[in-house]
C-alpha cells in the first residue's frame, strides 16, 4: 500500500489534509514517517496575514488568509486554505480533478447556506463553490437545485422537534449492510424490544412537554420497521402518535418488499402513515441474490402494486448504484422500471463499502477490485440517475457523501415537486432537532441560536438496550437539559 509522509505544524490539521489526499489515492497509509510521497504544510505570518503553503518538493502552493481573533472563524479559514494548496498541489501532479473539489465534508450544500448568511445570492453562493472549492459545474449546479427544492421546508418552526425510531431487525442480511441491524430469528426479543421503545418514547415525551416542543414529521426506521410483527409495530406507532400528536408527514420504511403485506400496509393506512418506501435497490434478480437481499424483482412489483392498490399517496424507492456485479446497462434498467412505476420520491445511493460490511472482505478475498475499478462506472451511474429522473420530472432535494463511497460520490434523495420529505431534509441538513429512540438511534439535539448540535446515542447492542433503556432516556435527558435556567439558556438555546 502507497505510504504518504505528512508533515504539518497543526496537529488537527491532519485529519482534514489526510482526507484530501485519499480524494486522489484512495485507502493509502498517512503518517509523519518516511513514505513513498511527502507532503509539508506550513503556517506563517507576515504583513499582518497569515499564509498556508503547501509542497510536496516539486510543487508548492501558497494562500493568504486574513487574521481574525475568533477562534473558530481562525480554524475554519486556516483549514479551507491548507486544503484548498493541498487539493491544487494533488490535482497538478496527478492530473485529475475530483468532481467535489477540496468539499470532504458529508454536507456541502452547507457551504451555499454559509454563504447566502452572509448576504449573497444563491448564484453567486454556488459560483464560489467553483471558484472557490474547486468543486465541478456539475455538481455545483446539482447543489443549485436542492437548495432550490428545500425552500420553505429548510427552516422548521422553532418549536417543534422530529422523531425518529429505529427497528433494527430484518428477515436476513444483505452483504453490503453496515447499519445496526439483526436478523429476526425466532423472534425471541421482539417482544422485550417493543415494550423497551415503549418505554423510551414515553420517557421522552415527558421531556418534549417540559419544554412544550411539538412533533413535526416522524420517522420509522431500521433495519426493516415491517420485519417484526404487525401488532408490535403497531403498538409501536400507536403510542408514538398519541404522546406525540399532530405530525404532519409520518414515514415507516417498509423497506424489504418480500416483508410487506396487506395486514401491514392495512395497519399503516389505518395508523394514517402515508409515506412509505419499497426498495428494489436493483431490479436485476442475479444482482438481488449476488448481494443476499433474499428477495426477486417480481417480489418489488407485487409490494409496489399493493400498496397502490391501497391508495398509498407517497412511496419512496431506494436504489444503490455500482453494486457488485452490476454495470451502466443494468443501472440503466433497473432506472427504466423505477421511472415506469412512478413512485412519488426516489433515492439513489451510492455503494460505500465500509470495512465492517461483508462485500469488503469478499470482494477482496475474491481478487475483485470491484471498489476502485468501479469508481468511474459509478460516477457514470450517478450521472444517468440525474439525467433520467431529472427527465421523468424529479428533481434533488437533499443529498449527502459518505466516507468509502464508489469513486467518492454522493446519496441523492429524488422527490416529484410537494413530495419532498420534511424529515430528511431536517436531519441531512441538520437544521431541525431529531428525538431518536431505539437500539442505535442517535438523538441530535440543535443549539439553534449556537449553531451547535449534541448527540446522545443509544446502546447499538439490542440486548443491552433492553435492558439498560432507562439509562438511554436519562442520557437524552443529559444532552437535552445540558443547560440550566438559572444560567439564562435553556434547552432551545
Ligand atoms: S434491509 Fe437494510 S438494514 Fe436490513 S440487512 Fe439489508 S441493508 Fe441491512
Amino acid at each position: 500500500m502507497t505510504a504518504v509522509q505528512l508533515k504539518t505544524g497543526i496537529d488537527w490539521l491532519t485529519q482534514e489534509l489526510s482526507d484530501v489526499i485519499r480524494l486522489f489515492l484512495g485507502d493509502v497509509t498517512i503518517s509523519d514517517a518516511p513514505g513513498d510521497m511527502r507532503i509539508d504544510h506550513a503556517h506563517s505570518e507576515k504583513n499582518g496575514e497569515w499564509i498556508e503553503y503547501v509542497s510536496d518538493g516539486t510543487f508548492g502552493f501558497a494562500r493568504h488568509v486574513a487574521p481574525t481573533d475568533d477562534a473558530l472563524e481562525a480554524k475554519r479559514r486556516i483549514k479551507r486554505a491548507a486544503k484548498n494548496c493541498l487539493f491544487e498541489l494533488m490535482r497538478t501532479r496527478f492530473r485529475f480533478s475530483p468532481p467535489w473539489g477540496s468539499l470532504t465534508g458529508i454536507r456541502p450544500t452547507r457551504l451555499i447556506y454559509e454563504a447566502m448568511e452572509q448576504g449573497q445570492s444563491l448564484d453567486e453562493a454556488v459560483n464560489r463553490l467553483t471558484d472557490e472549492f474547486f468543486v465541478s459545474p456539475e455538481k455545483a449546479h446539482l447543489l443549485k437545485d436542492i437548495v432550490t427544492m428545500q425552500q420553505g421546508c429548510i427552516d422548521p418552526p422553532e418549536d417543534t422537534f422530529d422523531l425518529y425510531i429505529h427497528i433494527p431487525f430484518c428477515v436476513s442480511r444483505c452483504a453490503y449492510c453496515s447499519f445496526a441491524s439483526l436478523t429476526v430469528g425466532k423472534g425471541a426479543l421482539l417482544e422485550p424490544y417493543t415494550q423497551a421503545v415503549i418505554k423510551e418514547l414515553k420517557a421522552s415525551a415527558e421531556m418534549m412537554n417540559v419544554l412544550g416542543l411539538r412533533i413535526r414529521a416522524g420517522y420509522v426506521g431500521g433495519g426493516t420497521p415491517t420485519a417484526i410483527k404487525c401488532e408490535q409495530l403497531e403498538r409501536i406507532l400507536a403510542c408514538a402518535m398519541e404522546l406525540f400528536p399532530g405530525a404532519v408527514e409520518w414515514t415507516v420504511e417498509a423497506g424489504r418488499p418480500d416483508t410487506i403485506d396487506r395486514e401491514k400496509l392495512s395497519m399503516l393506512k389505518r395508523m394514517r402513515v402515508e409515506r412509505i418506501s419499497v426498495n428494489p435497490q436493483s431490479f436485476s434478480d442475479e444482482t438481488l441474490k449476488r448481494i443476499g437481499r433474499a428477495h426477486s424483482a417480481e417480489d418489488t412489483l407485487r409490494a409496489y402494486a399493493l400498496a397502490r392498490e391501497m391508495d398509498f399517496h407517497h412511496i419512496n424507492m431506494d436504489l444503490i448504484a455500482a453494486l457488485p456485479g452490476e454495470g451502466v446497462s443494468e443501472f440503466r434498467d433497473t432506472l427504466g422500471k423505477v421511472n415506469e412505476l412512478r413512485p412519488e420520491s426516489v433515492t439513489v445511493h451510492s455503494l460505500a463499502i465500509k470495512r465492517s460490511s461483508r462485500p469488503h472482505e469478499q470482494l477482496t478475498v475474491a481478487g475483485d477490485s470491484h471498489n476502485q475499478a468501479n469508481a468511474e462506472g459509478a460516477d457514470e451511474m450517478i450521472t444517468l440517475a440525474r439525467t433520467l429522473l431529472t427527465g421523468a420530472g424529479y428533481r434533488p432535494y437533499y443529498l449527502y457523501r459518505q466516507k468509502y463511497m464508489a469513486g467518492n460520490l454522493e446519496n441523492v434523495g429524488y422527490a416529484l415537486p410537494g413530495y419532498q420529505c420534511l424529515y430528511n431534509i431536517g436531519n441531512m441538513e441538520e437544521t431541525q432537532r431529531v428525538l431518536a429512540v431505539g437500539a442505535g438511534a442517535i438523538t441530535k439535539w440543535l443549539f439553534k441560536r449556537e449553531r451547535r448540535i449534541e448527540r446522545a446515542a443509544n446502546l447499538r447492542n439490542v440486548e443491552e438496550y433492553i435492558q439498560r433503556v432507562d439509562e438511554m432516556a436519562e442520557r437524552k435527558r443529559g444532552v437535552i437539559f445540558a443547560y440550566a435556567p438559572s444560567e439564562g439558556r435553556s434547552a432551545l438555546d
